[in-house]
């Protein structure tokens, strides 16, 4: 029998016009159809939206191929939640019994080590979930590290035991699934069909894949049990000795995989959900297996309603490049990736919006590179407004900002609305800082930056960007961008006196070396005034003195204004960049004390290479030049002066090798032009001799 490739059809849900009026013009892509369709929620009045998410089998850590599903719907679900202003209520379950344990896995590997020479009584499972809980702790310390909100309930699968059993039980009844002699369930497909169901609905082409099947069913499972159809799957699975295992009415087993997602969801969000999610690679079997089994559950005589009626799936994640692969491979762990500063929080979530959650993403240097410099234009941005609005006069006319603001608004709610295209919200709010930036800002409103600073704070709070602040935060800007508050006393000093300096130093008048010790008075004033640093603050307050010593060591030269401003640049690019703060020097205007970014990091290591590199090939030069200068030291008379020969013409050119005999006429040659060619390096090293 060939597979149907077609998918089944899939009910749009309704809403009265008036619902229709208030609801968002939201569409979403649905594995149901493969296509995007109108948000329509079951909530009669449009405000509620259930949410059920596969989550994690707690028996290793997470890896960043995890944390692409994971903060692609926490994006997804604070879009719906802060954006579209749905009150979601979101549900995801703790895989803490995986049906088929791969024993690489390390709770298999402890659990296999317990179980070793000793013997534990499948039902003694608490070793099982003591192990599992441990993982559990770790996902979500990960999850909340990636900046994911906490799910409003987990279900796991050890504390829903007796549900799924029932549920079991129900599809046994209903006449869906069969027991087979060792005291296994499975789910009998062709009854489901026969009756008018549909099953695998979200990818009837893999139907008969058995690879993908095989994947499912794990590698565990009894293979002498006769299933009436290859293609059945398990709902309950007979444990052997040693397995976890939990009482049921066909003797001791446990859930099979799928069926731990179809009950939990079904016991919180009833015989309906409006969206169900997962990564990709979920899709077939087990969400397809999922939707068959709850259908089945669920059904009364031939109708039955849509059990999901929006099926999200994130799309992949995949790592381009040999020097990516090697710090950044999608199977390095979240918590390694974080400790090791690959990725920030921040600079991961970024990555993402800038591809579409449902496709797969490929994480390639260039991607990485523009998600820096995206986050560095928005840190300028707000840097630029925080420094700028008590400067500006209110009294402009021009409101060509105002209008790029709401350009820039509807942009980004029509992308949001196309499917959560954030990629297209990550354009149109670039594409607006852009347009703050090139306007003359002397003729700007401050009323108007402010509105795009806190609308454009709004929109990065929402996507997650900036830890808990929420879209409402009265606050401009996100985290990170501020310098330690500890720090601020000496620090703003430190720029202050930086600034005067160099405006003196450029001045036509010049330096006295009175400029230079009132500014280093100032800074004495400061230390003073801070005398007693927290440990915190130490390091400021250390820079901060070192420099008002330097200042105060200088005497009157010629080169005293150069000297300073290697000081005041070494004191930019060195003492406080190593401390996390660069002081970015801008236009008749004082500079901006701000946190060393991850761009200006990279720019910072690709200068020191460049200077590496710069310097090794001068060395090599020399090292050349100075070997070649060597060479020329021997005089051609006398080169071939060895015993390797034996007779030598007035020149000095061998004409016997050493047994006496003559040289041959090629030999000769060749010796000639070695010749000639050290004669010119001699005469010319005997000329720089007399010349120097
Ligand atoms: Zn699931």
């Amino acid at each position: 029998m060939a597979a149907p490739r077609e998918q089944p059809p899939w009910k749009q849900p309704s809403a009265t016009p008036e619902l229709t009026s208030r609801l968002p013009p939201l569409k979403i892509w649905n594995s149901l159809t493969r296509s995007k369709v109108p948000f329509v929620p079951l909530d009669p009045e449009g405000r509620k939206v259930t949410w059920y998410a596969c989550g994690p089998t707690v028996y290793d850590d997470a890896h960043l191929g995890h944390a692409r599903n994971y903060v692609s719907t926490d994006i997804l679900r604070r879009l719906l939640r802060d954006y579209f202003k749905f009150d979601v209520r979101f549900i995801m379950n703790i895989t803490d019994v995986d049906d088929k344990p791969d024993t690489k896995a390390d709770v298999m590997l402890a659990y296999l080590d317990k179980l070793h020479g000793s013997s534990i009584c499948g039902e003694d499972y608490s070793i099982f979930t003591k192990l599992t809980k441990r993982f559990e702790d770790r996902f979500m310390a990960d999850a909340r590290a990636l900046n994911i909100i906490d799910a409003d309930e987990v279900t796991r699968v050890s504390e829903f035991i007796p549900e799924i059993v029932s549920f079991v039980e129900q599809i046994v009844q209903h006449n869906f699934a069969y027991v087979t002699g060792d005291g296994s369930v499975y789910f009998d497909i062709a009854a489901f069909e026969t009756v008018g169901n549909h099953y695998a609905r979200l990818e009837p082409w893999n139907r008969n894949d058995t690879a993908l099947q095989a994947d499912g069913e794990g590698a565990l499972i009894n293979k002498s049990i006769e299933k009436r159809s290859k293609a059945d799957f398990a709902l309950w699975k007979a444990s052997k000795p040693g397995e976890p295992s939990w009482p049921s009415p066909w003797g001791p087993g446990r859930p099979g995989w799928h069926i731990e997602c179809s009950a939990m969801a079904s016991a919180r969000l009833g015989k309906q959900m409006d969206i169900h999610s997962g990564g990709i690679d979920l899709a077939f079997p087990h969400h397809d297996n999922e939707l068959a089994q709850s259908e089945a559950y669920w059904h009364k005589g031939c109708s039955h309603d849509q059990w999901v009626n929006y099926f999200l799936h994130m799309g992949h994640l995949s790592i381009q490049g040999s020097k990516m692969s090697k710090s950044l491979k999608n199977f390095t762990t979240i918590r390694e990736a974080l400790e090791r500063g690959d990725w920030t929080p921040r600079s991961l979530r970024i990555v993402f919006l800038m591809g579409s959650w449902a496709d797969g993403i490929e994480i390639t240097e260039d991607l990485v590179k523009a998600g820096n410099a995206w986050e560095e234009k928005l840190n300028n941005f707000f840097l630029s407004v925080r420094n700028s609005s008590e400067t500006m006069t209110p009294s402009s006319t021009d409101d060509s900002l105002a209008d790029q603001l709401k350009a820039a608004q509807k942009a980004v709610h029509e992308s949001l609305c196309d499917s959560f295209n954030t990629a297209g919200a990550m354009i149109a709010i670039s594409g607006l800082v852009t347009q703050y930036n090139s306007a003359d800002k002397s003729t700007l409103n401050p009323q108007h930056i402010k509105d795009v600073a806190k609308w454009v704070t709004s929109i990065v709070n929402i996507l997650g960007l900036n830890g808990s602040a929420g879209p409402d935060s009265e606050e401009i800007g996100w985290s990170g961008i501020e310098v330690p508050e500890a720090a601020k006393p000496y620090l703003y000093p430190l720029s202050t006196m930086r600034d005067n300096l160099r405006e003196s130093a450029r001045s036509k008048t010049g330096f006295s070396i009175d400029v230079i010790k009132s500014v280093a008075a100032k800074g004495e004033e400061a230390l003073k005034q801070n005398a007693h640093a927290s440990e915190e603050a130490k390091p400021y307050q250390r820079v901060l003195s070192d420099f008002c010593t330097k200042l105060d060591s200088f005497e009157p030269s010629d080169t005293i204004s150069k000297e300073v401003l290697a000081l005041c640049d070494r004191l930019r690019d060195v003492d406080l960049f190593d401390l996390g703060v660069y002081l970015e020097d801008r236009h008749e205007q004082p500079a901006v004390v701000r946190t060393v970014s991850r761009e200006l990091m990279a720019a910072r290591e690709e200068k020191v290479a460049r200077a590496r590199k710069k310097q090794l090939e001068k060395e090599a030069r020399e090292k050349e030049a100075q070997e070649k200068a060597q060479r020329g030291r021997l005089s051609h008379l006398l080169m071939f002066r060895t015993n390797e020969y034996s007779a030598w013409d007035e020149n000095g050119i061998p004409t016997k090798d050493a047994a006496g005999e003559d040289l041959n006429k090629s030999k000769g040659k060749k010796l000639k032009k070695e010749w000639e060619r050290q004669k010119r390096e001699h005469e010319a090293w005997l000329a720089r001799q007399n010349g120097s």
